[in-house]
């Protein structure tokens, strides 16, 4: 007798993150993703079907294999991995599962999938990022691009969110996380504020007044 593991048949694709390394192609007209796995395996575009990383003649996810895609359930869970050291930079995708996949506990191994969402985390200075720009390392003609704030990373390649969402094209959507500081005032807080800057600026004025001026 077979043993057969449950067929699941979901009426829609189910959702799953994980983290991955945004790349630019070498002449930066083409964009997608990478693995933050050793070797990391070829850059996926936003739909794309895994291919057996041993170069074995299955499909992926074969069951005496650990080939395809990966991702977890979880969105804290994938967010939790961007706190280790060597994946500070990894961006948090949010994928639909396409395509034949074996569940696991924690996430699936799969054959097919659409990536939906990028989320970005901020610059490795800790100000909000406005684009990517050259991480400083790739695979064979990739670059591997990470969140910047438009300041830190000077002289590389680098492309807002909005020509990255272009270049990986099929409907993918950046979001960066923002830290909050000034969108989450409310006007009463910022008129207050304003207040409390004009009455500093006059008692500066006041003070700069007692000085005799150079001429
Ligand atoms: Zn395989
Ligand atoms: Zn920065």
């Amino acid at each position: 007798m077979r043993l057969r593991l449950p067929q699941e048949r979901p009426a829609e694709p189910p959702t799953g993150y994980k983290i991955a390394y945004p790349v630019l192609s070498r002449n930066a007209t083409g964009a997608g993703f990478t693995g933050v796995s050793l070797g990391g395996g070829a850059p996926y575009g936003a739909l794309d079907d895994a291919r057996c990383v041993y170069g074995r003649r299955h499909h992926p996810p074969a069951r005496r294999c650990d080939c395809g895609f990966h991702c977890l359930h979880s969105l804290a869970d994938a967010l939790a991995l961007t706190c280790a050291g060597q994946h500070r930079r990894a961006v948090v995708l949010e994928i639909g599962v396409l395509g034949s996949y074996i569940r696991y506990e924690r996430g699936m191994r799969y054959a097919r999938q659409r990536v939906r969402t990028v989320r970005v985390g901020s610059c490795a200075c800790g100000r909000d990022a406005v684009r990517f720009a050259d991480a400083g390392w790739g695979r064979p003609g990739w670059r591997v691009v990470a969140a910047d704030c438009g300041g830190c990373a000077l002289g590389g390649a680098s492309v807002t969110f909005e020509e990255f969402e272009k270049l990986v094209g099929d409907g993918v959507k950046v979001t960066a996380e923002r830290s909050g500081a000034v969108t989450d005032r409310t006007l009463p807080e910022l008129m207050a504020e304003a207040a409390l800057l004009q009455a500093r600026l006059d008692w500066f004025e006041g003070q700069l007044a007692r000085f005799p001026m150079p001429d």
